[in-house]
């Protein structure tokens, strides 16, 4: 494709954002359902369960499922609504096909027809290119067995390196952090080990509006006396409610968790035991630290060096404690190196893998942990396998029936996907359920890469923004409509339930993968005729691995509300074992197939690692031209590039737009009022939207939410650079400059009115 089939509003006006509402059925509370299906909600990674009101192959409403442990009937705001994306006006219905003459720029396709033109081109592209020609992206939100399933279908069936997923803008930081740190990477404890800790740490994680029932746990500990100690450059709804506020400057955070161990070993706050017995490394990072006194993490952070001491009391003397963290300290160009400082500050303390002593990393997506272990990231087979290990290699491909050499070697990311796309060494791609238009950085990269792709096909429920440049898109399913396990934050694995069937002619994810498959003629290995079957392979090519589901069956799934994993199949003797799963990892005698009986760590000595977390200023610092910090993040109505979210009346009333937050003091001095159109510039693109002053930010940072698409979207400001080791983009701070602005932009304010 090249240029969009029809003008952007032409396309909105068709395909949505169009709102549903509350009306007809699911207006009548009296309305009596056909049946309730026991599921998950569809959004965020704490999977929280509730039950669907279903009447007439329609998802109607919802009642509470107050059994399901983890959040006992709560739901957030976009959980209680979650029910108003089905018989939705914007469901795409059929396949798609771009045409410039359509109304909105693209024309029916009947679904044999779609499928037959998607393997021409396909063929087509590969035949002329090579298989790496062709790209996957895929998604986290997806079911477990379809991430598996795209995994396959890439390296087997396509046979091209060339798959990353939208995981890769989430959690691939604190991934890598955790399996340089522990061998393994998943929360280390369950959230009910919150509940009796003496200090909850949370760092960059705002948690009442992104992970919604976290914020009860916190608030249960504290009732129970927890002292609560927030970090982040907001003053964020929890850090309103918590007893110790630092409020760091956005991208320094791996200085002060340096300067809290400073401090922890100037005043031997430490766990000499834990640390001789169950880690390596404490020496060289005890070294490093050492220049990380309070003053001078004071200068870096921008913290009071007595809020810092205080923070360091509090924590190294506690005897419980749950730390906790998300994108805030993970979305940087060196979010590793952040991971890995808040995990000393855990290993320093010996606070981990028991009874109210934990941490964990608090998932985003709605499959954030699952989707990253069954093999489609660029780097990583089935089972958390690694695709450039030998071993690993055999194993899932003596699972898939093909020689080890068949499999390609690991690919690249996917912002590099991106920048392969643009040096034209990628000419096709096919996502699923990813929506980079808007959630990678640098919006206009982006969108130069869609325009020089030669054939593009988007498989989804919605016309995302990304999808708008699609030469086909294939109907997909939504969440209610297809069966799977996910895996929520605490890892526990659970099952979602179908509610309803697909409508019109569209099609469960997997079968039209199947489809593609076949139509390719490379059909052997995509002949599943249903979601356990590919379970079932999931189970078996994970056997062994460290994501170890083997022992997981969705009848233990149901009995259990829920299985942890590792929870294997067989003892290191190879018998049979009917294992109940793993909630607490590092617990003394939990699963270890790496350890085996050394430690309770994933290295073959059971020991934990302390890394030397390196600090280094973020990629771009402010200046002369753009002197001040952005720093972007969700609201709690919304989620995501909101490609759900946005479609939904209630939730979009809540927070209609997205807003420039900025402190009275700088907007002040820039001549700025609440409610007036305000211009934040970076070095890559402008965006126009209305100020929301407030003091809850620091003076020297603004704040925009990235939830909206077009001259409305905050990624036309962020940065592309990236982790070296994550490959995460620095979304949480850039260099801008802000000004009033004379009014609204054009193309917002003529698209205002669908919204
Ligand atoms: S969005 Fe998250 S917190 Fe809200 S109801 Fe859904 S799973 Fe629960």
């Amino acid at each position: 494709m090249a240029e969009l089939a029809a003008d952007r509003w032409q396309i909105i006006q068709r395909f949505g954002p169009h709102l549903s509402e509350m009306e007809g059925l699911r207006l009548d509370t009296g309305v009596e359902p056909d049946r309730l299906v026991k599921t998950h909600c569809c959004f965020c990674g704490q999977q929280c369960g509730i039950q669907l009101k279903v009447k007439a192959n329609q998802v109607i409403g919802f009642e509470p499922w107050e059994d399901f442990p983890f959040n006992r009937g709560m739901l957030c705001p976009k959980g209680v609504k979650r029910y108003l994306q089905g018989a939705h006006p914007d469901r795409l219905l059929t396949a798609l096909k771009r045409d410039p003459q359509a109304a909105g720029g693209f024309a029916p396709l009947a679904y044999p027809e779609a499928i037959r033109l998607v393997a021409e081109q396909i063929e087509r592209l590969q035949q002329a290119h090579g298989p790496e020609a062709m790209a996957v992206l895929s998604g986290a939100s997806l079911t477990t067995e379809k991430t598996y399933l795209m995994g396959k279908f890439a390296r087997m069936c396509l046979k091209t390196a060339n798959i990353d997923y939208n995981g890769r803008l989430c959690m691939v930081s604190a991934a890598a952090g955790n399996k340089k740190a522990f061998g393994i990477d998943r929360a280390a404890n369950p959230w009910s080990d919150i509940l009796g800790a003496e200090v909850v740490w949370i760092s960059g994680a705002n948690i009442a509006e992104c992970a919604p029932i976290t914020t009860n746990y916190v608030w249960q500990a504290r009732e129970h006396g927890a002292r609560i100690i927030i970090v982040d450059p907001r003053i964020t709804p929890i850090a309103r409610t918590c007893d110790l506020f630092l409020p760091v400057k956005p991208g320094r955070d791996v200085a002060l968790f340096n300067g809290i161990l400073h401090l922890m070993i100037q005043n031997d706050w430490l766990d000499h035991a834990f640390i001789q017995k169950h880690t390596v490394g404490f020496e060289a990072v005890a070294q490093h630290v050492e220049e990380w006194t309070p003053q001078h993490t004071a200068e870096v952070t921008g913290i009071a060096e007595k809020l810092i001491c205080q923070a360091a009391e509090w924590w190294g003397q506690a005897k419980s404690s749950f730390l906790m963290h998300a994108r805030g300290i993970e979305h940087h160009s060196h979010g590793v190196q952040n991971v890995l400082g808040a995990i000393n500050l855990v290993l320093a303390s010996g606070r981990i893998g028991r009874e109210n002593r934990g941490y964990a990393t608090i998932t985003g997506q709605a499959n954030g942990q699952g989707g990253r272990e069954h093999g489609q990231k660029c780097d990583q087979l089935p089972g958390g396998r690694d695709l450039a290990n030998p071993e690993h290699r055999a194993h899932v491909a003596r699972i898939w029936g093909i020689p080890p050499e068949e499999l390609p070697g690991p690919g690249v990311d996917a912002y590099e996907i991106f920048r392969k796309i643009d040096r034209g060494e990628i000419r096709g791609l096919l996502s699923i359920c990813f929506n980079p238009r808007i959630s990678l950085p640098d919006n206009a990269f982006i969108q130069r890469c869609l325009e020089k792709l030669e054939f593009y096909v988007a498989i989804d429920f919605f016309l995302n923004d990304t999808a708008h440049h699609a030469d086909v898109v294939l109907p997909g399913s939504l969440h209610e409509e297809d069966e799977g396990v996910v895996t929520q934050l605490e890892g526990r694995v659970i099952k979602i339930n179908q509610a309803v069937e697909c409508p019109g002619e569209a099609r469960q994810d997997w079968r039209i993968i199947q489809d593609l498959a076949a139509a390719l003629g490379r059909a052997r290995g995509f002949q599943f005729t249903s979601v356990r079957e590919i379970f079932d392979e999931l189970r078996r090519a994970s056997q062994g691995g460290i994501a170890d589901y083997s022992g997981i069956t969705y009848e233990k799934i149901e009995r259990a509300n829920g299985v942890f994993w590792p929870c294997p199949s067989a003892d290191p003797q190879g018998r049979p074992i009917d294992h109940p799963g793993t909630p607490r990892l590092f617990e003394p005698g939990s699963w270890n197939p790496i350890a085996r009986g050394q430690g309770p760590f994933y290295f073959p000595d059971g020991k934990a690692r302390f890394n030397v977390a390196a600090y280094t200023p973020p990629a771009e610092e402010v200046d002369e031209a753009y002197p001040l910090m952005l720093t972007t993040g969700r609201v709690v109505s919304q989620f995501l590039s909101g490609t759900q979210t946005r479609r939904i009346g209630p939730l979009v009333r809540q927070y209609p737009e997205p807003r420039i937050e900025i402190h009275p003091r700088l907007a002040r001095q820039l001549g700025i009022a609440d409610g007036d159109w305000t211009t934040a510039e970076s070095r890559r693109g402008s965006c126009t939207l209305r100020a929301q002053v407030v003091a809850t930010i620091r003076p020297d940072t603004v704040f925009i939410p990235y939830h909206w698409a077009g001259k409305k979207s905050a990624n036309q400001l962020t940065i592309s650079a990236q982790d070296p080791i994550s490959k995460i983009p620095e979304y949480k701070v850039c260099a801008v400059r802000v000004r009033k602005a004379a009014g609204p932009p054009a193309e917002a304010a003529r698209l205002e009115p669908q919204q």
